[in-house]
């Protein structure tokens, strides 16, 4: 394939994700899996959500069958590309004693798989560029992170269908994917618009079987993004976020939304900007060995705030009010920008309904 604006027809779908397997990659693309939009590995495009829907509100997420023949007739689902390079739960390393009762560290090193993900959302590419900020910058690069990370290959999907819980355009990461990926897809009605942005990209492209895109097929995906954009009703508060925020520490709103908040942490494990761990020591039984083991934390777990014996965030408005003000106030400190995407994931799959768009609005206001 020459141009890097190609079209694929909606039948020579399955010929990418061949290429990609061929080219040694473990390939992953949504699937709907128990109610929800999911990634998993992806052999073969019957596998794809073709014609689901995803109709999202605060505290709801429901699958549904408006959507024909299309096969990324939704927003997204409760995964971003977070788990594929920050393992939920993964081993650091270990320590092993010898007879000797000497000890002898090593590293984990956990196999890393060539992986290639279709579907990725604008604002899950704008999520892995803060993570790759936080995981890959400075002195402390994160090994495990940097080794997933570079054998990673993307096959963004514009979106043309956003959901009532997405508010990307406000945060100015979507719906349109501006850069991260190999590859990047809009899907019309009878095929994709094809974009390659990468070398690699490139080379994989040339193995499928494209024509160039007419200028009427390149307007029509330039006006289903557009529309995407459009449909948005739901935007982030105006101004200097950060000012505003940490000007209003004290505000009775967080401990009016505490007293909704269940403290269960599903909004920042759904976030893919969402960054914090803990560590754990696994000693075997038998004491010949022991890991040490890394898995997603949540600043809105008891055990998260407690330093020397004591609690620094005891009740829920403090938890509530550190998510919220290190997202959208202290992330312009340490990342250059707010680590919110405008997904929109912390409030559909927030138990109670609890809109950050909402929050955000009341504290400033
Ligand atoms: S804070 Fe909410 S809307 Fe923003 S990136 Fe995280 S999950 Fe998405
Ligand atoms: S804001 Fe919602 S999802 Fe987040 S901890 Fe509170 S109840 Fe759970």
């Amino acid at each position: 394939m020459a141009d890097t604006r190609a079209f694929l027809e909606r039948g020579n779908l399955q010929s990418l994700i061949d290429t990609i397997r061929d080219a040694g990659y473990r390939c992953v693309g949504p699937q709907s899996r128990d109610g929800a939009i999911v990634f998993d590995t992806l052999t073969h495009v019957d596998q794809l959500p073709r014609g689901v829907t995803a109709d999202q509100g605060p505290g709801s997420y429901r699958l549904g069958h408006g959507g024909g023949q299309r096969f990324f007739a939704w927003a997204n689902g409760p995964q971003a590309l977070k788990p594929l390079t920050f393992r939920p739960r993964e081993t650091l390393w270990r320590v092993l004693r010898d007879r000797d009762d000497r000890l002898h560290f090593e590293a984990a090193d956990a196999p890393v798989t060539k992986t290639a993900v279709i579907g990725a959302r604008a604002c899950d590419l704008a999520a892995l560029y803060i993570q790759d900020k936080h995981f890959l910058q400075g002195e402390c690069a994160d090994p495990s992170y940097r080794a997933a990370r570079q054998e990673l290959f993307i096959v963004a999907v514009h979106c043309t269908h956003a959901a009532a819980t997405c508010f990307c355009a406000s945060t100015g990461d979507g719906p349109r994917a501006a850069y991260g990926f190999d590859i990047a897809l809009t899907e019309l009605n009878d095929g994709f618009v094809v974009e390659v942005l990468s070398s690699r990209g490139r080379d994989l492209a040339a193995g499928l079987e494209t024509a160039p895109a007419t200028p009427v097929q390149l307007e029509a995906a330039a006006a289903a993004v557009a529309a995407a954009a459009e449909a948005q009703s739901r935007a982030l508060p105006a101004g200097n976020l950060r000012n505003l925020l940490f000007a209003r520490l004290e505000h009775p709103r967080w401990e009016q939304v505490a007293e909704r908040c269940l403290a269960c942490g599903n909004c920042t494990s759904v976030c893919p900007t969402c960054f914090c761990s803990a560590e754990h020591e696994v000693p075997s039984l038998d004491g010949s060995h022991s890991e040490r083991t890394r898995s997603w934390d949540s600043c809105f777990n008891e055990s998260h705030g407690r330093i020397h014996g004591l609690n620094v965030r005891a009740a829920t408005s403090q938890r509530y009010r550190q998510w919220l003000t290190h997202k959208l106030a202290g992330w312009h400190d340490q990342y250059g920008r707010s680590g919110c995407v405008g997904c929109g994931r912390c409030i559909s799959w927030c138990p109670v309904g609890i809109d950050i768009t909402e929050e955000a609005a009341a504290i400033c206001a």
